[in-house]
C-alpha cells in the first residue's frame, strides 16, 4: 500500500527526521533540514554508498572536489549554454510550470525528452492540457531558464568574479581525472567516486525532498579504454540494482527499468537508463546510469589545451577514456526507503507505525530499557558496554509498550529489556521490531547474538 505523503512528512518532523527548513521564519520554499535522526539516515546511506561502490570495489577510488569551479569547467561541459530547462507561464494565474513535465504528468507514459520546445508547445495546445492552479489554456512561448547558481568571488561584484554553484558533483571529477589517475598509478579500467552538495535552481522544486534546490549526489565516473570489449554498461547497472535490492532493501516492485529512446539521449550519450520508483505521487526518476563516451573529457581536453588521453601501457596507444555515469540523489533514495519504510499496523491492542528501515540504515540499532526504576542502573551500565560496539539508546521515560511502539516509529531493530529477573538469570528480553517476537539472551551472549542479526 502506498503511504500518503502529508502522513509521511508529518512522521518524520514528529519523529526528528525531516524539518521545513528555516521553519521559525516561516520556511524557506522547498528547503528541508535533516534533524537528529535523519542526519544519522543520510550519513548511514553515503557511507553504505561510499563503501559499496568506492572502498569495495576493485576498481574505484575517490575523491572531494569543490563546490566552486573555475567558471571554464561550466563552458567546457556545456552547462552554461545548454544546462536549461523549458519554461512556460500561465498568462491568466502567472504561475510558472516546466513544460515538459506539464505533458509528463498529465500523460504518464509519454516522455518528451527529445522534443523541441515547438512540439511541446504544440502538444500542450492541441490535447488541451491545462493550467494546473487556475485550469486556464492560456500559456506563453516556452522560454530556456537557465538552472545554474550564479554569484560572485572575492570583493568585486563583475564579469569578471562571477562563478557558479556546481549542479553535478561530476565535472569536479572529469577535472581530477588526470591527477588521480597519475597519483594512484591506476590503469584503466577504474572508476572514480564522489558524494557532494549540487545546486540547482529549479523551475518547480517540490514533492518533498524529491525535486529540491540544494541536495546531494553520489557519483560514479568509471573510465575505461574505448577498445574494451567489456559491457561496462551491463556491470553498473547491475551493480545499482544490487545495491538497491540487497542493501537499501528497495522491493523490486517498486521500481522499475526504462531506456532512453534514440531521440531522447543526449547526443553524445552512447545508452542511458533510469531506474523509476513508484513514489506516492507518481513514478519518478531515482537512479540515472549513462555511457557519455568520451565527451567531457574531449570537451575538458580542448578547453583546456591540456593533454588528457591515456597512454596504454600494453598498446601503446594514446586514447581518450571512455566513460560510464551511475548517479543518484541522496535525499531522493532516501525518500524512496522512506516511503517503503513506513508501516501503519493493526494490532490486537491497537495500532502502531513501524520505519522498517534496513537495519544498517535505521538511527540507532539497539534500544536499551529497564522495566522499571529498580533496573536503571544495571540498563544503564549496559548501554554503555553496547555503545562500544553499537548505535545504541537508552529510553527510560513511559510503560514499556510506549517505549516499544517509540522505537518502533523510529526504526531501532532491537529493543533490550532488562527486568526484574536480569539479576538472578543473567539475561535480557531482546524484541524485533518487525516481528514483536521476544527471546530470552544471557547478557554474555548479547553482543554475539546482535552482530550475528544486525550484520
Ligand atoms: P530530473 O529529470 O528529475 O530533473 P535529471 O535527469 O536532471 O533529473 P540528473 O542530472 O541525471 O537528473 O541527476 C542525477 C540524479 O540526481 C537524479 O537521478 C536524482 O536522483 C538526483 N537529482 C537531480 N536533480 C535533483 C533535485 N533537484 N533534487 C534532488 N535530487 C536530484
Amino acid at each position: 500500500m502506498k503511504v500518503e505523503i502529508e502522513k509521511l512528512i508529518s512522521h518524520l518532523k514528529s519523529q526528528g527526521f525531516v524539518f521545513q527548513g528555516s521553519e521559525i521564519y516561516g520556511g524557506l520554499a522547498n528547503s528541508w533540514d535533516y534533524g537528529p535522526l535523519g542526519a544519522e539516515v543520510k550519513n548511514k546511506l553515503k557511507k553504505l554508498w561510499w563503501d559499496f561502490f568506492v572502498r569495495r570495489n576493485e576498481y574505484n577510488i575517490g575523491l572531494d572536489s569543490s563546490i566552486i569551479l573555475n567558471p571554464k569547467v561550466w563552458q567546457a561541459s556545456g552547462h552554461l549554454g545548454n544546462f536549461n530547462d523549458p519554461l512556460i507561464d500561465c498568462k491568466k494565474c502567472k504561475s510558472r510550470f516546466r513544460a515538459d513535465k506539464l505533458v509528463e504528468e498529465k500523460f504518464a507514459d509519454m516522455n518528451v525528452g527529445g522534443w523541441s520546445n515547438e512540439e511541446i508547445e504544440k502538444f500542450i495546445k492541441e490535447n488541451a492540457i491545462n493550467c494546473p492552479k487556475c485550469d486556464a489554456n492560456d500559456f506563453t512561448n516556452i522560454r530556456q531558464f537557465t538552472l545554474m547558481f550564479k554569484t560572485n568571488q572575492g570583493v568585486v561584484e563583475d564579469e569578471a568574479s562571477t562563478v557558479y554553484l556546481r549542479p553535478e558533483t561530476a565535472q569536479g571529477i572529469f577535472v581530477q581525472y588526470k591527477n588521480s589517475q597519475r597519483a594512484l598509478r591506476k590503469k584503466l579500467p577504474f572508476g572514480i567516486g564522489q558524494i557532494g552538495k549540487s545546486f540547482r535552481n529549479e523551475i518547480t522544486p517540490g514533492n518533498f525532498i524529491f525535486r529540491t534546490r540544494e541536495f546531494e549526489q553520489m557519483e560514479l565516473e568509471f573510465f575505461f579504454s574505448p577498445n574494451d570489449s567489456n559491457d561496462w554498461f551491463e556491470y553498473w547497472l547491475d551493480k545499482v540494482k544490487f545495491f538497491l535490492e540487497k542493501i537499501a532493501l528497495i522491493d523490486t516492485k517498486n521500481y522499475s527499468i526504462r531506456e532512453h529512446e534514440a531521440d531522447e539521449l543526449a547526443h553524445y550519450a552512447k545508452r542511458t537508463v533510469d531506474i523509476e520508483f513508484e513514489f506516492p505521487f507518481g513514478r519518478g526518476e531515482l537512479w540515472g546510469i549513462a555511457h557519455r563516451s568520451d565527451f567531457d573529457l574531449t570537451q575538458h581536453q580542448n578547453h583546456s589545451g591540456q593533454d588528457l588521453t591515456y597512454l596504454d601501457p600494453e598498446t601503446n596507444e594514446k586514447y581518450l577514456a571512455h566513460v560510464i555515469e551511475p548517479s543518484v540523489g541522496v535525499e531522493r533514495l532516501l525518500l524512496a526507503i522512506f516511503c517503503q519504510s513506513y508501516v501503519e499496523e493493526q494490532l490486537d491492542n491497537g495500532e502502531r507505525v513501524v520505519m522498517k528501515l534496513p537495519y544498517k540504515l535505521a538511527p540507532y540499532s539497539v534500544a536499551v530499557m529497564p522495566l522499571q526504576k529498580q533496573q536503571k542502573e544495571k540498563a544503564n551500565e549496559l548501554y554503555k558496554e553496547l555503545l562500544l560496539d553499537f548505535d545504541a539508546t537508552f529510553d527510560e521515560t513511559g510503560n514499556i509498550g510506549k517505549r516499544y511502539r517509540r522505537q518502533d516509529a523510529i526504526g531501532t531493530p532491537f529493543c533490550v529489556t532488562v527486568d526484574f529477573d536480569t539479576e538472578s538469570d543473567r539475561c535480557v528480553t531482546v524484541r524485533n521490531r518487525d516481528t514483536m517476537d521476544q527471546e530470552r539472551i544471557e547478557i554474555s551472549k548479547l553482543r554475539e547474538y546482535l552482530l550475528t542479526k544486525l550484520i
